[in-house]
């Protein structure tokens, strides 16, 4: 499906053909962290299907596997975008959260549950509001 997505004060925007069965969330400690949330969702898109418009800014992680990991995100607001090889990039991994069409592409697997946070499977029996 094609998807649109951007940073949240719009310096930053792109278009992308998706596969909406390749979602995943990411339990891992260095996505809690960079996200700012207790886990996030990631949907993985192929370089030739990624059309980027403007400059993110990169910060280069090192993966617990000991592979460098580009993350970029807007220099103007710090929205998370996606990540990528920084030498080869392949696959970009874009983050769900600044995707426009979020809604229509729950997750199909979760990964890094290790160190998944213990009351995050418990939020659906938690009192809801619709707004604050
Ligand atoms: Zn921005
Ligand atoms: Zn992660």
């Amino acid at each position: 499906m094609k998807i649109n997505g951007h940073c949240h004060c719009g310096s930053i925007s792109f278009t992308a053909e998706a596969d909406p069965a390749k979602v995943v969330v990411c339990h891992c400690t260095d996505c809690q962290t960079m996200s700012g949330a207790p886990f996030r969702a990631v949907l993985p898109i192929a370089a030739k299907d990624f059309v980027l418009t403007g400059s993110p800014k990169v910060y280069i992680k090192i993966a617990q596997s000991g592979n460098r990991r580009a993350q970029a995100f807007c220099g103007e607001c710090g929205t998370p975008l996606y990540a990528t090889s920084p030498d080869a990039p392949a696959v970009y991994g874009v983050r769900l959260g600044c995707v426009d069409e979020r809604a229509q592409l729950p997750p199909v697997k979760q990964i890094w549950t290790a160190s998944s946070m213990p009351w995050v499977h418990d939020l659906a029996s938690l009192p809801g509001v619709p707004g604050q």
